[in-house]
């Protein structure tokens, strides 16, 4: 009977084949776009609704304050037979001891004895660790903000000309900065800076530079920082830089110094998003460390879209509330 009446329709009326298309598109529009409920592919989905519920864990993290800096006042003039003068520029009275032809060895167990076994935060203490490898010792006292240069050599009795053909034993010349109340000690997650100073001598006449500076956290971490490099054109940079507003250009100049400045913040921040090309990055992913995600692409990925690496946690460079208060983060606490 219902076939009978099927094949009538058929015969008879024109309107059968609109309605058969139109009921088809209406039930295949309908499974596209996930009327039924039915798991249909996200690239069909509104991108709100694709919002994972595995999405990453948002990491707590406080600014940490560095107070110490130190620059080298005249590199081209410095050697091994003339000596050298380092400008230190610290937020608190400090200890800079330097330590000539200090063994390499040494120094690396040194490091190794901050993260496993007392906290580097005197020169008594590194002096421990070291075993007394080093050559000629150094102290001077330095007054917060004080950027006094201070002028060390080799004492002309020790007859050194050079420290050898590479590789080395010995680095020629360590400055080690400290903090020299011990309530500062207490207050500051940085207690104390490591920095190896290539002085230019016979053998090796690379220019006179700062190899490594380590950051000694009073956690039982160091961190070696990095030199950063910046476009030489950078004058978007300097409009952003104009609209920042900072209380102290102490802290900043001291930042700039390791290369760790709100300028590498801000350039990211100027930034937009690798995904949507619009927003502004904000997150920071972990452990790889890439900022290239804004708020609103965060949430979309468990892979960091530069390296493919998992992301485990993620926090980001400003909150919300105030964007601009805090930029200066040399380190990030685990
Ligand atoms: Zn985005
Ligand atoms: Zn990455």
């Amino acid at each position: 009977m219902p076939t009978l009446l099927l094949a009538t329709l058929y015969e008879y009326s024109p309107l059968f084949y609109i309605t058969v298309v139109f009921v088809c598109f209406v039930v295949t529009s309908g499974f596209v776009l996930g009327w039924f409920r039915l798991d249909v592919p996200v690239i069909l989905r509104n991108s709100e609704e694709a919002y994972s519920t595995s999405f990453v864990s948002k990491k707590q993290m406080r600014q940490v304050k560095n107070p110490f800096g130190l620059e080298i006042t005249n590199p081209d003039v410095a050697s091994v037979t003339s000596g050298i003068s380092l400008t230190p520029n610290c937020l608190e009275n400090c200890v800079l001891t330097y330590y000539w032809g200090c063994s390499v060895q040494k120094l690396q167990e040194a490091l190794q004895h901050h993260l496993y076994c007392f906290i580097i935060k005197t020169p008594t203490a590194l002096e421990n660790a070291l075993f007394g490898e080093y050559l000629h010792k150094e102290q001077h006292v330095v007054q917060k903000h004080d950027k006094e240069e201070i002028f060390t050599q080799l004492p002309p009795d020790s007859q050194l000309k050079d420290f050898g053909p590479l590789p080395r034993t010995r680095y020629p010349l360590v400055a080690f900065l400290t903090l020299s109340d011990e309530e500062d000690r207490e207050s500051y997650d940085i207690v104390s800076m490591l920095a190896v100073v290539h002085v230019p001598d016979r053998s090796y006449r690379l220019s006179c530079r700062i190899m490594y500076q380590y950051l000694l956290t009073a956690q039982g971490q160091f961190y070696d920082l990095k030199q950063l490099f910046m476009s030489a054109n950078d004058s978007q940079l300097q409009s952003t830089s104009a609209s920042f507003s900072h209380d102290s250009t102490a802290d900043k100049d001291l930042l700039e110094k390791f290369g760790l400045s709100e300028e590498e913040v801000q350039e990211d921040t100027a930034k937009d998003c690798v995904v949507c090309q619009n927003g502004k990055v904000n997150w920071v992913l972990l452990p790889c460390r890439h900022v290239c995600l804004c708020d609103g692409c965060l949430r979309f990925f468990q892979h960091c879209p530069i390296c493919r690496q998992f992301v485990q946690e993620s926090f980001p460079l400003f909150s919300q509330s105030s964007p601009t208060s805090d930029s200066s983060s040399p380190i990030q606490e685990d």
